[in-house]
């Protein structure tokens, strides 16, 4: 493949240097670790968090003489995730040994896959905001291990190294360079977060390190050969990345336009300062003298086993916008924003289930996200729950309550947690249906008001005024389709 195989820049994503423009090419290797419950090669626990080294067994920290064993479980979240990626699942792949040394690598070598990765080629669509969407190449996934962490801020002189997350299992999702902004790779990321968390592959939490990135940057003339690359190792938030990338192809546009030369290098970014710096210059492959690991047979699948998995996928984020496009004629805005995350998505079809679809997205997306995201609250933790939103969508349907007291009970509920049912009852804020007291308030404003009674009459654009009012004197309770009617009749209009 030569680098004109691939897309061109749209003209608006062209960045402009002092002399003339450049297209900026982006490819993201991002590592997810594996839910489950044990760690790639040993029965010890992969949860988060626990005592340092709470969660080693003698193999994760690499004891003389011990053997890895595969854990099914996380080949078949890797096969899954292969499924979910649009990818072809390899029916032989193999384990190889990276060599390097970091203190909390006690085997000297990181057991993953190199030249036979288990999950091969496969594509994704993207759609980054108010733009087409575009399809981004997977190039592969493979499985590998994670390192342990040393800690070196507990002490001015010693270094400590916890070995929990030693051995824990990654998967390693490698794009083709087919991103042409920093705004497509982080929807792409997103994406990703949102198969891997559909599948229930990788829980996608960024704050615990579940999911992170290392991002390729170079820069060309629009029609050139790729340039050269350097690579930002572990950004965790699709923030600091667009930054990232942003900053690093400005840097690398000065040093070309300057007349210098890209250094191939590993680069990390800093969040405070909001640039990239040097961390080492690049490994190439052969550095690590890759080579099967004696110690693990190769991974052999059966096609019927992978064929078991496919016919288990759950629905994934595009087929489920689809869904709610069709069934519930949302438009497709609203269908990417329910759709993406299955919080989100079983929140909706909760509410919307025997209602009014678009009702129900309106306030899901809406009163409640806005109100969660004040409140700086996540879906999961919401005080209302999506039962009690959807018996609040029953009292307006029923007449029980109007729209504009609907936002109050809502606000209520936020506050307290209570029910809508239970808030009207104590509130007093039953709809007014009873047309002798609407009729009672509109006589009122009548009589007190006999220039306005002339006015409307002359110039219909003044209804609305008399609407507002008598809503007013039934303290917003009143049936707006009965004070309209009812106006109507009385002031002749
Ligand atoms: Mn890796």
């Amino acid at each position: 493949m030569t680098a004109l195989d691939v897309r061109a820049a749209r003209p608006d994503q062209l960045v402009s240097g002092d002399k003339g423009q450049w297209e900026i090419i982006v490819g993201l290797e991002v590592h997810a670790q594996v839910t489950s419950q044990a760690k790639l090669f040993s029965g010890a626990s992969a949860a988060y968090g626990g005592d340092p080294n709470a969660h080693v067994s003698l193999v994760d920290a690499a004891m003389p003489g011990m053997l890895p064993v595969i854990n099914k479980f996380c080949v078949e979240q890797a096969v899954r995730t292969g499924l979910g990626l649009n990818a072809e699942i390899h029916r032989k792949s193999r384990f190889d040994r990276k060599n390097y040394f970091y203190p909390d690598l006690p085997q000297g070598y990181q057991i993953s896959q190199y030249k036979e990765p288990i999950v091969g080629e496969g594509q994704i669509e993207v759609e980054p905001d108010g733009e087409e969407p575009v399809t981004i190449r997977i190039e592969r996934l493979h499985l590998e291990q994670d390192a342990g962490k040393s800690i070196h801020d507990l002490s001015p002189s010693e270094t400590f190294v916890d070995l929990n997350r030693a051995g824990v299992a990654l998967m390693e999702i490698v794009s083709r360079p087919d991103m042409r902004s920093s705004k497509e790779a982080a929807a792409y990321f997103n994406k990703l977060r949102s198969i891997v968390r559909a599948l229930g592959t990788c829980d996608g939490n960024m704050e615990e390190g579940s999911m992170r990135a290392d991002v390729n940057v170079s820069v060309r003339r629009p029609g050139e050969e790729f340039g050269t690359r350097c690579e930002i190792k572990n950004v965790n938030s699709t923030r600091f990345m667009q930054q990232a990338i942003e900053y690093e192809a400005r840097r690398q546009i000065e040093i070309l336009e300057g007349g210098g030369t890209i250094d191939q290098e590993t680069r990390l970014f800093d969040p405070d300062k909001g640039e990239t710096r040097t961390m080492r210059s690049k490994e190439d492959a052969h550095d690590y003298r890759y080579f099967p690991d004696p110690d693990l047979l190769p991974l052999v699948l059966d096609q019927a086993w992978i064929d078991e998995i496919k016919a288990s996928l759950p629905e994934l984020p595009d087929a489920k916008k689809k869904r709610f496009v069709g069934e519930y004629g949302l438009t497709p805005y609203d269908a990417g924003v329910l759709s993406g995350d299955s919080d989100a998505s079983t929140y909706f079809e909760t509410v919307a289930k025997g209602r009014d679809g678009k009702l129900a997205a309106n306030w899901v997306t809406q009163e409640l996200f806005g109100a969660l995201n004040k409140k700086g609250l996540e879906l999961a933790t919401s005080p209302v729950k999506a039962e009690a939103l959807g018996a609040l969508l029953d009292l307006m349907k029923d007449g029980t309550i109007n729209g504009k007291i609907a936002k109050d009970v809502f606000a209520k509920m936020l506050e307290t947690g209570d029910s809508p049912g239970a808030i009207v009852e104590r509130e007093g804020l039953k709809q007014v249906t009873d047309t002798g007291a609407i009729e009672k308030a509109i006589d009122e404003l009548m009589a007190a008001n006999a220039d306005k009674v002339a006015d409307v009459q002359k110039n219909p654009k003044a209804f609305g005024w008399w609407v507002g009012q008598t809503m007013k004197a039934t303290g917003g309770k009143a049936n707006p389709a009965v004070v309209n009617e009812i106006l109507k009749k009385k002031l002749g209009v």
